[in-house]
């Protein structure tokens, strides 16, 4: 694909570009939610990536084009980007230069065309892989000596800030920083990471993402009003963020939270889930692979009955690879539609692939998209 962007790239702007770099798209193991709440995740990468070749300019200029969208090149002024101006894709890479540029780094332009694999809206974050590569790309060219955390920081800003969308730290961080044949377990409070080994297919089994192509209208709405709920639980409480609140002290919480049902909900849910994501790494740590299953269908069932994202496509597929012989599975991603992830033994896999489909063509649901996941490699240059 490389090759490709590359070539695209010199017809586009007429000359070769000085270099070509992936950043992929992830799938989060456990942890979901939390990330807004300083708390633990636990992503991996997929082997879908988007690509950008990238040049330098000096001139103030910035030329943007993407192989997956209708339309020309955009070109734009790089002290004229202004924060929520631009409604379209755009706004990912120049929010970008523009968050470089608001923190002090002399970036003076740049051409750009990228192509990307990683599918967009299905939970995947295509947006964190389009902002992490023209990150790592204007770092290596512009010879920032950003570290893969700190340009995580800047995507994030610049998605926040510039795009205008309230995400949390995990997707740009998972893009930046993860490495081939390892979940990271990151804390989003300090950024502190451990590289988890995650080799599936070395132990017999394959973790599934099961893209139910289907994104509720109201979802973005909703994430507000989770996060919402989540700081004025925090605030009842006491705490900076409900991450302080210790896995031994959650009932004693809940009791001080009255009768408020709902900010109780929400709390039970991202503290257990932290507490789900540590037990993940110890299962994995000590070489029970198998038994992570049941603390993946816990996780689901919190996100279904106390933090009330899922939606009946994700329930189906949960219920049905369950039903089949799955070890574990959930939905994964901010919820109302996008992708589940399943685990399974390998001789397993083709049996529970053909009964979700057939629930969701007996359920009139658009027919899913399944496939097998491995753990690959963070952001890089490929040329
Ligand atoms: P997700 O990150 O879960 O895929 P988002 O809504 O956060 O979903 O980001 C999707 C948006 O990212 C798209 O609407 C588009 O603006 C942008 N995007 C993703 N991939 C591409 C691409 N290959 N080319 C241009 N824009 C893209
Ligand atoms: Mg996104």
């Amino acid at each position: 694909m490389s090759e490709a962007v590359a070539e695209r790239f010199e017809e586009l702007y007429g000359a070769g570009p000085e270099g070509v770099w992936a950043a992929p798209g992830r799938v989060n193991l456990i942890g979901e939610h939390t990330d807004y709440n300083d708390g633990f995740v636990m992503p991996f990468a997929l082997p879908h990536t988007a690509v950008a070749a990238v040049s330098r300019r000096a001139d103030g200029v910035l030329r943007l084009h993407s192989a997956d969208v209708e339309g020309g090149v955009v070109e734009l002024r790089v002290d004229a980007l202004e924060p929520q101006s631009d409604k379209n894709w755009t706004a990912y890479p120049s929010g970008v230069v523009w968050a470089l540029r608001e923190a002090g780094h002399a970036v003076t332009g740049a051409d750009i065309h990228l192509a990307s694999t990683v599918p967009a809206g299905a939970g995947l974050s295509s947006s964190a892989a389009l902002e992490v590569v023209v990150a790592l790309a204007l770092n290596d060219l512009y010879e920032l000596g950003l570290k893969g955390w700190q340009l995580a920081r800047l995507c994030q800003r610049a998605e926040n800030v510039y795009v205008g969308a309230p995400v949390g730290i995990m997707d740009q961080t998972a893009s930046a920083c993860c490495e081939q044949g390892h979940a990271l377990f990151l804390d989003t409070r300090d950024l502190s990471q451990k590289q988890i080994p995650f080799d599936l297919a070395a132990e017999g089994m394959r973790l599934l993402v099961v893209d139910t192509q289907v994104k509720h209208s109201h979802s973005e709405g909703e994430y507000g009003k989770r996060r919402a709920g989540c700081e004025k639980g925090a605030a009842l409480l006491g705490v900076d963020a409900l991450r302080d609140v210790a896995y031994d002290e959650l009932d004693a919480a809940l009791e001080r939270l009255g009768d408020d049902e709902e900010v109780r909900r929400l709390v039970r849910h991202v503290v257990t889930e932290d507490q789900r994501v540590e037990h993940v790494v110890s299962l994995l740590e000590s070489g029970e692979t198998r038994a992570i299953g049941p603390v993946l269908v816990a996780g689901h069932a919190s996100l279904r009955d106390d933090f009330r994202i899922s939606c009946p496509e994700l329930d189906l597929v949960v219920d049905t690879a369950l039903a089949s012989g799955a070890l574990g599975a959930r939905m994964t991603g901010g919820g109302f539609g996008g992708s589940a992830i399943v685990l399974a033994e390998a001789a397993d896999v083709e049996a529970i692939t053909k009964s979700v489909e057939e629930a969701f063509a007996a359920a009139g649901f658009t027919a899913p998209r399944v496939f097998a996941a491995v753990p690959a490699a963070g952001a890089r240059r490929v040329k």
